[in-house]
């Protein structure tokens, strides 16, 4: 049996090599390596997309994150609340900027942030809320926008997973103070190597966010912040302004993969699986589905056997992470992202993911468990 990758980003190259390799080569040709207008068009390109007035263009999305506390003066004495079940790097970056990362536990339904325990986190060091929208399903902006608007705190999305997903009608990455991409390869819009980009609507934001990324400085050789270098490279601009203008078009194929796993899993009726809760805005980075009865670490590596490779995100929430312990959680502290943790088990998903792919997936797994 051929092997079903969890994620292929090689298929991309294949439609669009051609476009991609004149785009590099273009740079290479320029010498313009860093900065120049390769990178500019491209943040302009891509705050349109997203439907801001700036976007800021750096290395990751982790430097996303963290210039964006910087840019918000959040540090030393400050918390940032932010959900237990993401990749380590929300809660690092609030850490990097010597804050303190406050969980609040997931919803079981839709993965994220429960809005509804966010409020009794909320001190009088609080700073900021994180959202993370995790595996491309966007948080409910509006309800979390009126409790950060009540208690006065800044919003920092963590977009990563989610470049295009939308939240009542708007892009995420618009709705907060900054909303944070990542261009890592697997994200819904991947570079050919780490990148990322900040959004925001506010000036004063914008300009910060530039200076931070480049040293601190607004002039060269003068330096009035402690910054960092956190560029986005010429030859990564290029490729991703090729990329841009397949997203929407790779969301809806992602969009309807996730309809149509839902839709064989529901007629296969598979003991102990569940699938995840319907979401009209989520980009699908993955799609999550939950194995219980203690049975997912085992379906896994009978999948494998198979030859289907899936993927757990995540096996370890971050409050039991042992970097954290000197937070004074223990297991228990957050039950439903601890359960769910367990549970979770991410299908091969790319928007070039065959039908005949995933049927063999669908019936791979009621073989296993019926
Ligand atoms: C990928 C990811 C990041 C970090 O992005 P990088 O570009 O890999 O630094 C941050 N948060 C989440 C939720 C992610 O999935």
């Amino acid at each position: 049996m051929n092997k079903i990758p969890p994620f292929d980003v090689s298929q991309q190259y294949q439609q669009i090599g051609d476009r991609l390799n004149q785009a590099a080569l273009d740079v290479l040709a320029s010498g313009q390596y860093i900065g120049g207008q390769t990178v500019s068009q491209f943040e302009s390109e891509f705050a349109q997309y997203i439907g801001s007035k700036h976007g800021i263009a750096c290395n990751s999305g982790t430097d996303a994150l963290y210039l964006a506390m910087r840019a918000l003066d959040i540090g030393e004495g400050d918390e940032v609340i932010t959900s237990p079940f993401t990749f380590f790097a929300s809660a690092e970056t609030i850490s990097l900027t010597v804050a303190k990362p406050v969980f609040v536990d997931i919803e079981a339904h839709s993965f994220n942030i429960n809005l509804d325990l966010l409020e009794a986190a909320i001190t009088d060091r609080t700073k900021a809320i994180m959202p993370v929208h995790l595996f491309g399903r966007p948080v409910d902006m509006p309800k979390l926008m009126a409790i950060a608007k009540k208690h006065d705190l800044y919003v920092i999305e963590d977009c990563a997973q989610a470049t295009g997903a939308v939240s009542n009608g708007e892009k995420v990455g618009n709705i907060g103070d900054v909303g944070c991409f990542s261009f890592y390869p697997t994200k819904n819009l991947g570079g050919c190597g780490d990148g990322g980009m900040m959004t925001t609507n506010d000036a004063a934001l914008d300009e910060k966010l530039r200076i931070l990324r480049e040293h601190g400085s607004p002039k060269r050789y003068y330096h009035e912040y402690i910054g960092m270098n956190s560029r986005l490279d010429s030859l990564q601009a290029a490729l991703l302004q090729v990329k841009l203008p397949y997203l929407d078009k790779w969301n809806a194929q992602r969009r309807e993969i996730s309809d149509r796993y839902s839709n064989l899993l529901k007629a296969a009726n598979i003991p102990h699986v569940v699938t995840p809760h319907h979401c009209p805005g989520s980009v699908w980075n993955q799609y999550t589905v939950c194995v219980g009865e203690g049975k997912r670490n085992d379906v896994q590596a009978k999948l494998r056997e198979q030859n289907i490779i899936t993927m757990i995100y995540y096996p370890l929430p971050l409050h039991l992470q042992s970097v954290y312990s000197n937070l004074g959680h223990q297991k228990g502290s957050f039950p439903v992202t601890e359960d769910i943790c367990d549970r979770v088990l991410s299908l091969p998903m790319f928007p070039e993911l065959s039908i005949e792919q995933q049927e063999r997936v669908v019936s791979t797994l009621q073989d296993i468990l019926q």
